[in-house]
């Protein structure tokens, strides 16, 4: 499948370009969620990252992993738990 547009790093959704500001094309937040408070773009940015890790972790990547583990709020740290699991606990 060929993906069009550009990707939002904070809805994690492919959008097109006329979606994102010019500041926000740098940034890869679309207009949408521009709007956000920095809490919660702050939150959606690091499940998008959980989700996306890639197949092997880089030692910043697993040092980041873990720091989400402990995170204190709990959509990410639930997330992060699960992902930790399947990674290392084989
Ligand atoms: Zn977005």
């Amino acid at each position: 499948m060929k993906r069009h547009g550009h990707y939002c790093k904070v809805c994690g959704e492919y959008k097109a370009n006329e979606k994102f500001s010019g500041k926000g094309h740098a940034a890869h937040i679309c207009k949408a969620c521009a709007k956000l408070p920095p809490e919660e773009k702050a939150e959606q940015m690091a499940l998008r990252r959980l989700e996306s890790l890639p197949p092997r972790l880089s030692k910043a990547d697993i040092a980041w992993l873990k720091n989400r583990v402990k995170d204190r709020r709990p959509a990410v740290r639930q997330m992060a738990e699960i992902i930790y699991a399947i990674r290392f606990q084989k």
